[in-house]
């Protein structure tokens, strides 16, 4: 079964073919990615509608550059997936049309995939690993602990009630003036501050449950910034490394204990091979790693981290859903529609309300 994939859901266009092999295992053939990062830095974040008419330049050329790399036609696939939401409408339009195109010239079937399941369902692609597991997906949109108990079945536990990790990092690069993307910047720095020197809030860890906040840091910052400022007239270089220290220390701490109280309720579920698994850009986050890993163990669970261009955005992941969804039976029609907002266990009645 080998599946053509297209995401275009934010600022990354992407095409990506995947095959699946013998078992559960699949390989990923192609990955094109067309990321759109200097399209946008002149405006401090994503334009909308900017993103959608690079997606629609840009599409068929990833096609056909992710056919060609996979050493395939058309007619060496047997379904096409696409990111239908959630996401900037405009751009997961521009992919929906584009996939609607294809599969009405070809005869193939269209298959509607969740972006967030595409995150989700990364693991089983990269490590073959059994429902249900675990998985925090820790992006620049988006954080969430999910129970992936199936390709369509997913139990929220809990996520950010405001800023997501990556965009809390992005802030934080701006405030201090350290470039975009924020998340390596700010690492970079963190790594020669002293994290006890400016003491951030832990939010939300006096109330049960796994809900994160993140915006109350990157007031936190302002605040110490402009006290600094106004006593020495600007930041020292040590003074800068300091609060990315205790900016980055606050969200280890913050998601580690976070992460014990979802592991908890995932274990209540007694896997028979309890497994973690991450996804998203903030993965690239060493000290976020390995603190996730630290506990997995504790809890005596195995820790999944995908390779990194697998993690961010990519069409591989919507491809391999595409596959686990057709694989379940699932196929749409060209009346198939863009959904600006999708959440992940909305299409498992049967599963709301069990963990949220
Ligand atoms: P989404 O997948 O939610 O639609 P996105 O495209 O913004 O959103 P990703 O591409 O998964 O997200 O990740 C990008 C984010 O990851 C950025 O906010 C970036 O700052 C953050 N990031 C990247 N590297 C690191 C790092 N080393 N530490 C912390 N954050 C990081
Ligand atoms: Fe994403």
């Amino acid at each position: 079964l080998t599946v053509l994939g297209l995401e275009s859901s934010c600022d990354d266009t992407a095409a990506a073919v995947v095959r699946q092999t013998v078992g559960t295992g699949a390989e990923v053939l192609s990955s094109i990615v067309y990321g759109q990062t200097d399209l946008h830095s002149a405006f401090g974040g994503v334009v909308p509608e900017i993103a959608a008419r690079a997606h629609a330049e840009k599409l068929d050329t990833c096609v056909v550059q992710a056919l060609e790399a996979a050493n395939l036609t058309l007619s060496g696939i047997d379904a096409i997936a696409v990111t239908a939401g959630p996401g900037l409408i405009g751009g997961v339009m521009s992919g929906v049309m584009c996939a609607k195109g294809l599969s009405a010239a070809t005869g193939l079937p269209l298959i509607g995939v969740n972006h967030l399941a595409g995150h989700a369902l990364t693991p089983r692609l990269t490590d073959g690993i059994a429902f249900p597991y675990l998985i925090l997906l820790v992006s620049g949109g988006h954080c969430q602990y999910l129970i992936a108990h199936g390709p369509e079945e997913f139990t929220r536990l809990g996520g950010t009630i405001d800023d997501a990790p990556g965009e809390a990092f992005d802030k934080t690069a701006r405030l201090l003036g350290l470039p975009q993307p924020g998340g390596p910047s700010v690492e970079a720095e963190a790594r020669s501050g002293d994290p006890e020197r400016f003491r951030f809030p832990r939010p939300l860890l006096d109330r049960p449950g796994c809900d994160l906040s993140f915006s109350g840091l990157k007031t936190a910052l302002m605040r110490m910034r402009d006290q600094i400022v106004a006593e020495k007239g600007g930041l020292t270089r040590q003074d800068r490394a300091d609060l990315c220290a205790g900016f980055q220390q606050a969200i280890v701490d913050t998601l580690a204990e976070k992460t014990r109280r979802a592991i908890d309720q995932y274990l209540e579920l007694a896997p028979s091979d309890p497994v973690i698994a991450v996804a998203g850009g903030v993965a690239a986050n060493t000290a976020i790693r390995s603190v996730l890993e630290t506990v997995c163990c504790a809890k005596g669970a195995r820790f999944i981290a995908p390779p990194l261009n697998l993690c961010t955005d990519n069409a591989a992941m919507i491809a391999y859903a595409g596959i686990e969804l057709f694989r379940a039976g699932a196929r749409d029609g060209l009346d198939l529609t863009a959904r600006p907002r999708w959440p992940l266990d909305q299409s498992s009645p049967a599963m709301l309300g069990s963990g949220k």
